[in-house]
């Protein structure tokens, strides 16, 4: 490298370490109130499914000499106790990735096996709705980063499109190389999104009709470990969508691994 590459870089480092001195500290009031929002919104979240378990568990007991209606509560109840449980598990998920950063370690992710495990994820479902799983796309395309987070991710695009079908319709899942980047695509012909309602998708516990995640079970939490990995691995994830016919969501991912540019590392003085 030559000199004037040396001063050009080193010149202005004194008011860009104000800056990012600054910056991290606007970082960590904003990290404090994102924390604050988010214990709020859990500790609600969590209270629905207990009180509604809670609420049941009366109306069996209450109701002990009635079979019929023993039965129609303790089907809520165990749709109820589903629901917490994912709810429980998106949590740990979402706070676990918040906490470790994947690259640190970066391996080699094959997309076809995130593919396979997303499919799988989702099988069980689809079958009871009669939705077909498609997937296609290039043969040993890769990334680096961490396996379970690219899977969670995709596995959420794909229990999504199941979640948000209409009985009998298709679920396509491919993968493709694009310049620099694997893009993973999940096309579904389902309920599609108000585009009023597209850029609020991504945000913890957003879900577009609340009424309706009663009976599928859905946390809103999803979409947001699906931009967290997204982010944590040099990537992000976009959605097209028309109401009353479909999305598709892409997800897209740096074929090379991701640096993570560390704000406490020694400016590069080669
Ligand atoms: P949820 O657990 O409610 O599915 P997500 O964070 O995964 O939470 O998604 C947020 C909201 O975005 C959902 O509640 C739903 O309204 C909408 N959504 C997500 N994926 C789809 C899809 N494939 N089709 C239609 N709506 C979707």
């Amino acid at each position: 490298t030559t000199a004037r590459t040396v001063v050009a870089r080193v010149a202005p480092l004194g008011s860009r370490l104000i800056l990012a001195l600054a910056d991290d500290r606007t970082r960590e009031r904003r990290v404090e109130a994102v924390r604050r929002d988010f214990v709020a919104n859990v500790s609600h979240e969590l209270k629905t499914p207990v009180g509604a378990i809670r609420l049941l568990a009366e109306a069996v007991t209450d109701a002990a000499d009635d079979p019929e209606a023993v039965h129609r509560f303790a089907r809520r109840m165990l749709i109820e106790s589903d629901r917490l449980g994912t709810l429980v598990q998106q949590i740990i998920e979402l706070s676990r990735l918040q906490g470790d950063d994947p690259l640190e370690k970066p391996v080699r992710v094959r997309l076809d096996e995130v593919l396979a495990a997303a499919v799988d994820f989702s099988a069980t479902e689809a079958e009871a709705k009669g939705i077909t799983l498609v997937t296609a796309g290039e043969e040993d395309l890769e990334v680096f980063g961490s396996l379970d987070q690219v899977s969670a991710a995709v596995s959420n695009l794909v229990a999504n499109a199941v979640a948000y079908s209409e009985v009998g319709s298709r679920v396509l899942v491919t993968t493709r190389a694009q310049d620099e980047t694997a893009q993973i695509s999940v096309v579904d012909q389902g309920i599609g999104i108000p585009a009023r309602e597209i850029d609020r998708i991504f945000e913890r516990f957003y879900r577009v009709d609340p009424a309706r995640h009663r009976s599928t079970g859905g946390t809103g939490l999803g979409l947001s470990i699906v931009k967290h990995v997204a982010a944590t691995h040099g990537g992000d994830v976009s959605v097209w969508s028309v109401e009353g016919q479909g999305s598709t969501f892409t997800l897209t991912l740096p074929l090379s691994p991701h640096q993570t540019p560390s704000p406490s590392s020694p400016p590069n003085r080669d």
